[in-house]
């Protein structure tokens, strides 16, 4: 077993402002997706951990956290940004070795998850409600205040983002939160409990429960004591949570991917959009919600957009996350079959163009050479159904209008990208696209945590990053005084 060497117990919880074994004292193995080695253990926690975090949450809201002033908890926050900073090449590291990213990759997470950090930290205390002109002898005002407990149930592909753009914003608000992470990427939210702890964030403001998604997932988003969920992952598993929330009647935030579009006009900047284009589509291995997964061309010039892509296809090497290539494994031996089921069907389509697995890459680890595919419809399975790996389809369009219906022909609405030096019609088709966030003439703005993100249709609903999230994070209570 190769060593991990942590910086905290993996094989603990966090719960109450203490690391505890799983009361069922059971743990799961933790893989290596670059080798397929087991390469450590973490806590397998179940419904009886899940209900311990749940009373310290609870509990850490009627002690010091619900009465640290916002001012206060902005200083906590900054200081974990501060001390995830330090920690950067530690987590970075870690989550290489747990989810298989390259480096690089896993580096830009974990400066991501200081700037939520930061950013939240910097927000605390400058959320404000609002006084209401109402009747003769009334004064109304507006509070917003915390939901209370927070549930957060997030996946494997990004765990430093997303607890950045979710835990953050829960704790920002005053809420007292409770993660399950996913049993693939467990790791660097264990640290980021420790990372808490050490910056002095009062118990029971953040819990940490490992464990599987049938078993804690399902124990949190059942259980009464919560307030609020955020979920982000399947869009199988979004419905069951949304289903679970609705018995307790509690607000949920799910983000569940997409199939996001970069329409592509006759008129772009080709040299500015073409790494864009591609990035968009293998960046951690294709495995990422807002993934460009089709390419939606201008007939006029498709045949050399196609080909542009290919060069750089080709130039794809894949490998060890450690090595820091362009590419790293998939997460599991699971997410390589079901991206490779995409490939063994390519329905119409054709390959234009494949990445290299490197010749040294070990047998054991989870590899797919990015593909390219052309030829395929827009209603085919391959530009409907969300792979979750290094697949991007290239598709012809003839004007605008057939752009957009393509772009908005799928059930998700997530992402898009409009490329064209045209102003007005960038912005037209902006409006037109039903998505939660379109970038004109760019892709992803480098990750943005000041953006709102968030889906229409199966993508899901309510908001994440930026300002809007303190608002999802919190409920208004107004407040009607008659004085006379
Ligand atoms: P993926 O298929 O990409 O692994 P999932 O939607 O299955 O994505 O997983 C995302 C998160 O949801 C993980 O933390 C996982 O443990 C959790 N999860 C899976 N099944 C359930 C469930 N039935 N209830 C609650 N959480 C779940």
């Amino acid at each position: 077993m190769t060593k991990l060497d942590l910086f905290f117990d993996p094989t603990k919880c966090f719960i109450g402002g203490r690391w505890v074994a799983p009361i069922g004292h059971e743990l799961l193995p933790v893989e290596n997706p670059s080798t397929g080695e087991t390469i450590g253990e973490i806590a397998r926690g179940q419904a009886a951990d899940i209900d311990a975090a749940v009373a310290a949450a609870r509990e850490a809201l009627a002690g010091a956290w619900g009465k640290t002033p916002a001012f206060e908890r902005g200083r906590i926050l900054t200081r974990m940004s501060q001390a995830v900073l330090a920690r950067v090449d530690d987590l970075a590291r870690i989550e290489a070795m747990d989810v298989g990213k390259p480096l690089k990759q896993a580096r830009a997470d974990a400066v991501a998850l200081a700037r939520y950090l930061e950013f939240y930290g910097g927000a605390c205390d400058k959320i404000m409600g609002e006084t209401i002109p109402y009747l003769d002898g009334y004064t109304v005002y507006t509070l917003r205040e915390p939901h209370g407990v927070t549930g957060h149930i997030i996946p494997w592909n990004y765990p430093m983002q997303i607890i950045g753009r979710s835990v953050t914003a829960a704790l920002a608000m005053g809420n007292a939160a409770v993660l399950k992470p996913a049993e693939e990427a467990c790791l660097t939210a264990i640290a980021f409990a420790k990372i808490a702890e050490e910056a002095g964030l009062p118990a029971g403001a953040l819990n940490v429960v490992p464990g599987l998604g049938e078993e804690a997932g399902a124990a949190l988003t059942a259980h009464p004591g919560v307030n609020h969920i955020s979920f982000t992952g399947s869009l199988a598993v979004g419905e069951l949570i949304q289903r679970a929330a609705a018995k307790n009647v509690i607000p949920v935030t799910l983000e569940l991917g997409g199939k996001s579009p970069q329409l592509v006009f006759e008129d772009a900047d080709l040299d500015r959009a073409l790494p864009f284009l591609v990035n968009a589509g293998i960046q951690n291995a294709g495995q990422t919600c807002s993934a460009s997964s089709r390419i939606l061309v201008q007939r006029s010039i498709h045949d050399q957009v196609l080909e542009r892509m290919a060069e750089r296809y080709r130039a794809l090497r894949v490998g060890p996350a450690i090595d820091d290539l362009d590419v790293g494994p998939l997460v599991s031996g699971r997410q390589q079959e079901i991206v490779g089921g995409f490939l063994g069907d390519l329905g119409g389509g054709e390959i234009a163009a494949r990445g290299e697995v490197v010749s040294g890459a070990p047998g054991g680890g989870h590899y797919l050479a990015p593909a390219l595919v052309s030829g395929v419809r827009p209603d085919d399975r391959l530009a409907q159904d969300e792979i979750f790996g290094p697949v991007q389809v290239v598709i012809p369009f003839d004007d605008e209008a057939e752009a957009v219906a393509i772009a908005n022909g799928t059930e998700f609405g997530l992402v898009a990208g409009v490329w064209s030096r045209d102003g007005g019609r960038t912005m037209r088709v902006a409006k037109a696209i039903r998505t939660g966030q379109v970038f004109l003439n760019n892709y992803g703005a480098g990750g943005g945590v000041e953006l709102p993100f968030g889906g229409v249709g199966k993508s899901g609903h309510g908001r994440e990053k930026g300002f809007e999230a303190l608002y999802g994070f919190s409920v208004l209570k107004t407040v009607a005084a008659w004085h006379g």
